[in-house]
This record gives C-alpha cells, sequence and structure tokens, in this order.
C-alpha cells in the first residue's frame, strides 16, 4: 500500500485517485471546491462516468479513498503527488498552464519530505522540466523530489475500465528510479510499462491523441470523397480496418472528433511546433477536414430544406460521443448555432449532457425524448450515436414530423429502411441511391 495524492477530481483526477485506492492504496484526493468534496463523500459525483459512482463509494467505504480542499491534509503522508488538473486552450491554440502552474505551487510551499510528483495531465513538451523549476523555487524546505510524466489514454465512457486494462503505461522522467516507483503502482494491471525521458513520454500522449484525430479526418475525407464518387464509406472502413496494420477503430465517418482531448491537444502540438520552427501542416489539415464535417451537415440540410428561417430542426445528441456528459468542444454546438445564426428553432435531447448543454446554450428547446424533439420538427439531424438512438420506432418518429428530413451524422441507420420508411434520409459518404441522389 501506497500513500497517495490525487489533484484534481475531474475525467482523469476522480478516476485514477478512485482506481488506485481500489488497487489497494491509501488516496487523498484534493480539489478546490468543499461542496464537490462534501458530495463526493456522499457518492454524488461531479462528472457523469459509467461505473465511477461505486469504485468511489466503495474504496470511501472502505477507508481508502477520501476528499479534501486541504493541501496540508492531501500532502501529509504522500509519496507520490499525481497532478491530474485540466489543461485547457489558450487564445493561440497553446495548452494553458496556469492550472499546472497552480498546483505545482502549492505542492511545493508544503514539502516536508521526499515526494514523487507524478503528471497525469496532458501538457506540451517541456512542462516536466517547468514544474521542477517551480517546484525548485517555491519549495520552503530542502527536500529531495522527482517529477514523473505519466500520461492518461483512458476514454471518456470507459474511463474506469480503461485504467484498469491499459494497453501500455507511460513513463518519462529524468530518474529511472522514480519512473520504475511509478511503475510499481501499476503492477497489479499487468500492463507493459513504457519507461523513457519526460519529453518522450509528453509527446507520447500528443502524438497517440494527434494520431487518433488524424484517422477520424482520414476517414471523413474518404467520406466526402465516397460521396462524390458513389462508393459507401462504411463498407470502406470495413474493408480497411480488416487489415490488421489499420484497424478497425476510429474508422468512423461522421461528424467528426471533439472533446476536451482532440481538440484542444492537436492545437497545441501544432502551436508548439510552429513556435519551435516546426510547419505541422499535417495536423492543420487534420483540424480543418474535422470542423468542415460540421459544416457538411448543415450544407446537407440546406439541400433538403433550402433555408432555415422559420423551421423547426430536432436535434438528437449533445455530448461530443456517447456514454459521457461531456460538452467540451462538441460538434453539437457549433452545428446548433449555424442552424440558430440562420434562423432556425432548435430542439434537441441527450440522454445524460442536457444539464452541461443548459449551461452553454439557452436559446433552445430541450426536450425528454427523442419523439419529443421529432414532434412538428421539419427535419432531424443525429449529432450523438447514443444506443437509444439506434432503437427508436422511426415510423412514430416520421409520422410526427412537419417534414420527414432525417440528416444522420453518425451513419447509425440503414439508409434503405429510412428511404422505404418514407424519409428523406442523407448520411455521410455512403454513396448514392438508384437515382443518382447521394445517401
Ligand atoms: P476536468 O476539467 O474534468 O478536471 C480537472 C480538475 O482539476 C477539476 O476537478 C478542477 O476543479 C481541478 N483543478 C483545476 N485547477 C486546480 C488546482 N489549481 N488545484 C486543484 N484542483 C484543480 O479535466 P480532465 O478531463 O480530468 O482532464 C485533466 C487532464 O487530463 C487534462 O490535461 C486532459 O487533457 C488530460 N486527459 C483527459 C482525458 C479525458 O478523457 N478527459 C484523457 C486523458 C488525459
Amino acid at each position: 500500500m501506497k500513500n497517495i495524492c490525487v489533484i484534481g477530481v475531474g475525467y482523469v483526477g476522480l478516476v485514477t485517485g478512485a482506481c488506485l485506492a481500489d488497487l489497494g492504496n491509501s488516496v487523498v484526493c484534493l480539489n478546490r471546491d468543499q461542496t464537490k468534496c462534501d458530495n463526493l463523500t456522499k457518492g454524488i459525483l461531479p462528472i457523469y462516468e459509467p461505473g465511477l459512482e461505486e469504485v468511489v463509494r466503495r474504496n470511501y467505504e472502505a477507508k481508502r479513498l477520501d476528499f479534501t480542499t486541504s493541501y496540508e491534509k492531501a500532502l501529509k503522508d504522500a509519496e507520490y503527488v499525481f497532478i491530474a488538473v485540466g489543461t485547457p486552450s489558450g487564445s493561440e491554440g497553446e495548452a494553458d498552464l496556469s492550472h499546472v502552474t497552480q498546483a505545482a505551487e502549492q505542492v511545493a510551499k508544503r514539502l516536508t519530505k521526499p515526494v514523487i510528483i507524478v503528471n497525469k495531465s496532458t501538457v506540451p513538451i517541456g512542462t516536466g522540466d517547468w514544474v521542477a523549476d517551480i517546484i525548485n523555487e517555491y519549495k520552503l524546505n530542502d527536500v529531495p523530489f522527482t517529477v514523473v510524466s505519466n500520461p492518461e489514454f483512458l476514454r471518456e465512457g470507459s474511463a474506469v475500465y480503461d485504467f484498469m486494462n491499459p494497453d501500455r503505461i507511460v513513463l518519462g522522467s529524468t530518474q529511472r528510479q522514480a519512473a520504475e516507483k511509478v511503475a510499481e503502482l501499476y503492477e497489479p494491471l499487468q500492463a507493459p510499462a513504457i519507461i523513457t525521458d519526460l519529453r518522450t513520454a509528453e509527446m507520447i500522449k500528443y502524438a497517440s491523441n494527434a494520431f487518433l484525430a488524424t484517422k477520424i479526418s482520414f476517414i471523413n475525407e474518404m467520406a466526402n470523397i465516397c460521396e462524390a464518387l458513389g462508393a459507401d464509406v462504411k463498407e470502406v472502413a470495413r474493408g480497411m480496418g480488416s487489415d490488421r496494420r489499420i484497424g478497425p477503430e476510429f474508422l468512423g465517418a461522421g461528424v467528426g472528433w471533439g472533446g476536451s482531448c482532440f481538440p484542444k491537444d492537436v492545437k497545441a502540438l501544432a502551436h508548439i511546433a510552429a513556435t519551435h520552427g516546426s510547419h505541422p501542416q499535417m495536423l492543420r489539415a487534420v483540424m480543418d477536414i474535422n470542423y468542415d464535417q460540421r459544416k457538411r451537415v448543415i450544407q446537407k440540410l440546406r439541400e433538403i430544406v433550402t433555408h432555415f428561417r422559420g423551421k423547426t430542426i430536432g436535434v438528437l445528441g449533445l455530448s461530443f460521443k456517447p456514454n459521457t456528459d461531456d460538452m467540451r468542444d462538441a460538434p453539437s454546438i457549433e452545428i446548433i448555432h449555424m442552424l440558430q445564426h440562420e434562423g432556425a428553432q432548435v430542439k434537441a435531447y441527450d440522454p445524460v449532457a442536457m444539464d452541461n448543454a443548459k449551461s452553454i446554450m439557452r436559446d433552445l428547446t430541450y426536450c425528454d425524448s427523442p419523439y419529443e424533439v421529432a414532434a412538428d420538427a421539419d427535419a432531424l439531424v443525429l449529432i450523438t450515436e447514443w444506443n437509444e438512438f439506434k432503437q427508436l420506432d422511426m415510423t412514430r418518429i416520421l409520422k410526427s414530423m412537419r417534414q420527414p428530413v432525417l440528416i444522420d451524422g453518425r451513419n447509425i441507420y440503414d439508409p434503405e429502411r429510412m428511404r422505404a420508411l418514407g424519409f428523406t434520409y442523407r448520411a455521410m459518404g455512403r454513396g448514392h441511391d438508384a437515382n443518382g441522389q447521394p445517401l
């Protein structure tokens, strides 16, 4: 059993804290908000993440997991301090490191015994060295410490599973021994550890996210070519993905990526590359293709309904992907904004993200079900592929709409079936129908 402090109780911090406690360690999670702490002790989580509530409750009851706003309490016995705070985009696309800086300063001022500072936040290359500089500058006692970069690869929606079943653990440090001590924490997970230097570990995270974003932008570009030439991108992705060198994941064509990681990480990597004399032209294309996909949905809709003024458009799904309530850089935000800008009334439904969406988008009608969204709508746009949208009574949906227009932004429906039911149906890159019309 090790004593661990985790700073930040978001998707990464809370999952890391709860899962490390579940592996038998004693973990104190620090955050700045007393109400959040009080809620966590009652099993009320600040985020929606399947399965996490149970892990938190189990470990809190077993007294392996605690929550505090006090750095003194959190650091009292800590041998490891995990920094898992947010690193959002700054105004120029750079990573905003103010939260990491604050956390490092606060830790430094209270260091009384040797610790390993483990950086879990996704940070630009060189941040580990910078955190070490901050600690050296602010520490009041002459105690040794080491910074280890340990980027996180979990996915929202399956974060607990991903943390417990990692493909690899990446660790970077100037001192291999410190990286190995962090690797010991993960030993029960039996995943290979890749131990390298600080900067390389930081780069592995950015490169991984940039590659996955590239894969999605790539298939979206293929979808657009398919659409022009009458091929079906779903079949193309199936054919490509069966090749083990390519693999089937991240080959779903649609409205593109969003969320709290890909947009800011690709931007931050492009920014740091450009400011260090590199010319990240592929990363820029990856971002351009992605943002164009959102506009493509509007264009598809425009081709059918001609204009949006006075029209009611229903939106199915708001979160940036299924199984999360995360609305950060969700494609729905930009699509809804474009529709409203051109005069549409928008109605929307999402199984879990509506509370978060309400704080970002106030002037739309939030509905209690997909059927309420469809009622009297001039068109329906599916943006997030929640499972519950795959099983809808589409005849009921069709009958309640003013015009039976369906834009399937994630290619979840069968085009032929939708057409047979009577929808004017459009998907993303699924070729042509018998009359040469795009599907
Ligand atoms: P989040 O916004 O959900 O959580 C951040 C947490 O940090 C919040 O609890 C916030 O209150 C806290 N915080 C901020 N400043 C603080 C401070 N000075 N002291 C104490 N607490 C502070 O963010 P997240 O999604 O958990 O992401 C955290 C980091 O992990 C980011 O760098 C992100 O890029 C990276 N990451 C995220 C994911 C993901 O899927 N969300 C996956 C891998 C890596």
